[in-house]
């Protein structure tokens, strides 16, 4: 039997589902003919209401819930896929049409799909529900292709490299072994509904932890939660796991909050952004970089940013198809560039995104930008509360134009003296700052009794080469996501039997000509990059301390700043660009040291702000969210209206006010 997919929609799904039955074929509006059955057509059914709303959009063979699964099981992210998938189909058909689909109706539709299928599900498919029981786990873990992987631990001295070669055999087995498709376990796990990390937590090993100080014990742990511990070091590395999570509960997190909130505030001047074009002709440069080893490319982050194309002398969006772009420096719109919207508070699409089509009306955008960053954030900081991963520490990766010098150690966590020609004499010159109690070594017997970086901390190395009067210095850095390197036991039971010297500058001279080749002389500790501390660092930047001041009013400070944040935010997350733009131009004032801390516009001043200046500056509204309260409200400056600028929070201070303003503006 055939039946026209154009017909199916004229039923309802409640129609369907008491007349479908069995098999048949159903025929696209592509031509393509699919094989199917009643369940399928079911399920897409109720994401076919936005076609059944917007009936003029073509029903094609992709949007069918057979193309969206392609072949895989359905999971807890199919129905969102399918959604996606059909939406902008429906929004990209009817501009193309020259008619206008209303967003807001299609996003309200999506969460009502959602409901209606969970709710739908929860009420007609209880006896399709899966549970999962330990005989699930005792299966899989005497099934012999996980006892072999299990096996390849089951040896002394194992390494970071060995438990994620074991983990990803695992991950493959769970995923694509057909031996075991049946256990329900196992069918959870492809689904999505049990997450992976925490899967192989159970069934393989607990592997490396950290301690409060974000140091990585030297020892793994071998047992898994499955098992169990049945060893004491096991359970007690892991008990520090809680300590890390109450030590962040403490301080970490309240200070990530609270600055999310002020973060907020703050950007909430930026309220909406225009569908037009104010036609400036200000240009934000970029470099779209390729993706790097360990770093992914820039091109995804302004994907829907406008940009001045040369070739054509237009200024377009920046699409897909414009991968040959990569490598090459663009001239970007930009609100940093300054937007010539007539709102005080308003920026243009172009100076925006394209990404504006997506935003629901109302929306105040510094808000959601600021919220959206910081959502992340948080995550972020939460994260170190809820370790789930075998830790792992970033490994060192210089640069080949240092490799006649310095080399990383084999284990990624050392340096390595490259061998030099003989007759060249190798020193190391060190900066106080960076060398402790080093005197100690000349009391000491047994070197491998001291702790190395009580001794040395080092950031920056000078290392210099001489033969006769041929004399060559290089400067390396040898510090690694904060973590500084110290020198080796070996390096420093070198240095106690050949002593050092100080230089005019008073630096530490260490003579290295005859350190054994080919052994690390400096090593860093292992340790994992520190989420908060990252979170902690993105805050700093936009917000400003007092001390910044005259760096933040510094010609081009909007552009150095945009860069700073966008580098640091990147640097571990993926942030669009547009994103990033609006938080710092919610940060940007006019002339801080004037007492104008309105948002600059195209032909004003700008420079960066400082936080604590500018939110109570701006207006009392929102230094009333603020401490310090009696200070503001007795404050003579709010009481000259001269440069001030109006805010959302206004109206618990002056509700009448404020609300026939914003009405007057035009806005709700
Ligand atoms: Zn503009």
């Amino acid at each position: 039997m055939k039946l026209s997919a154009r017909k199916l929609l004229s039923a309802s799904t409640q129609e369907l589902k008491e007349k479908l039955g069995g098999n048949f074929i159903v025929v696209f509006e592509d031509g393509v003919e699919v094989e199917t059955c009643d369940i399928e057509v079911i399920y897409s059914s109720y994401v076919w209401d936005m076609f059944r709303q917007y009936p003029l959009a073509p029903i094609t063979s992709k949007h069918f819930i057979k193309a969206i699964l392609g072949g895989k099981p359905a999971g807890s992210g199919t129905h969102t896929k399918f959604m996606r998938e059909v939406l902008w189909h429906i929004h990209d058909h009817y501009q193309t049409i020259g008619l206008e689909v209303d967003m807001e109706l299609l996003s309200k539709m999506v969460v009502n799909i959602s409901n209606q299928i969970y709710n739908d599900g929860t009420l007609e498919l209880p006896e399709e529900a899966l549970t999962t029981d330990f005989l699930d786990y005792i299966e899989l873990a005497e099934y012999p292709p996980m006892v072999k992987i299990l096996q390849t631990l089951e040896k002394p001295n194992v390494t970071e490299e060995d438990i994620d070669a074991a983990n990803k055999a695992a991950q493959d087995l769970f995923m694509k072994d057909k031996g075991i498709s049946h256990n329900q376990l196992i069918q959870a796990v492809r689904s999505g509904l049990v997450r992976m990390n925490q899967m192989l937590q159970c069934t393989v090993v607990r592997g490396f932890v950290f301690n409060v100080n974000d140091r990585i014990f030297a020892e793994p742990s071998l047992g898994n939660f499955g098992r169990g511990y049945k060893d004491w070091y096991s359970a007690f590395i892991d008990s520090r796991t809680i300590s890390v999570s109450l030590n962040s509960s403490l301080k970490l997190l309240p200070d990530t909050e609270y600055g999310s909130r002020k973060l907020q505030i703050l950007d909430m001047t930026v309220e909406t952004v225009y569908d037009t074009d104010c036609g400036s002709q200000e240009y934000l440069p970029y470099l779209i970089r390729p993706d790097r080893p360990g770093r992914k490319g820039d091109f995804n982050n302004w994907l829907g940013k406008y940009f001045l194309d040369e070739e054509q002398g237009v200024v377009r969006e920046l699409t897909n198809k414009d991968t040959h772009l990569i490598g090459k420096t663009l001239q970007f719109r930009s609100v940093l560039g300054g937007c010539k919207h007539p709102d005080p508070h308003g920026i243009c699409r172009v100076c925006y995104s394209s990404q504006a089509k997506v935003i629901p009306k109302h929306t105040n955008i510094g808000h959601a930008s600021a919220a959206y960053l910081m959502q992340i954030l948080v995550q972020l900081s939460l994260s170190t509360k809820h370790v789930i991963n075998s830790a792992s520490a970033k490994k060192i990766s210089l640069s080949d134009s240092y490799s006649q010098f310095i080399k990383a150690g084999s284990d990624g966590y050392s340096y390595v003296l490259a061998k030099q020609p003989k007759g060249k004499t190798v020193e190391l010159i060190v900066h106080p700052s960076n060398v402790g109690d080093i005197a100690i070594l000349g009391k000491t017997k047994m070197v491998t009794s001291l702790v190395p970086d009580q001794i040395s901390e080092i950031s920056y190395l000078k290392l210099k080469y001489t033969k006769g009067e041929d004399v060559e210095t290089v400067d390396v850095m040898v510090e690694l996501e904060k973590r500084k390197a110290s020198f080796t036991h070996l390096a420093l039971s070198y240095i106690r039997d050949n002593g050092f010297t100080r230089d005019r500058d008073g630096n530490y001279v260490f003579d290295f000509t005859n350190f054994p080749p080919g052994q690390s002389f400096l090593a860093l500790p292992k340790q994992v990059f520190n989420t908060s501390d990252h979170a902690a660092a993105i805050l700093t930047l936009i917000q400003g301390a007092a001390n910044d001041r005259k760096k933040r009013a510094s010609e081009d400070s909007l552009a150095t700043y945009f860069h700073e944040l966008y580098e640091m935010v990147n640097e571990k997350l993926d942030v669009s660009a547009h994103i990033l733009e609006i938080i710092v131009y919610g940060a940007s004032v006019r002339n801080s040291d004037a007492g104008d801390f309105r948002l600059p516009k195209a032909g004003t001043s700008a420079e960066m702000g400082i936080l604590s200046k500018t939110v109570p500056g701006r207006s009392a509204g929102p230094a009333m969210a603020f401490e310090r309260h009696a200070g503001f409200i007795f404050s003579t400056a709010l009481f000259s209206p001269k440069n001030l600028s109006s805010h959302l929070f206004d109206v618990f201070v002056m509700p009448q006010e404020t609300v026939l303003d914003r009405r007057r503006r035009g806005l709700r």
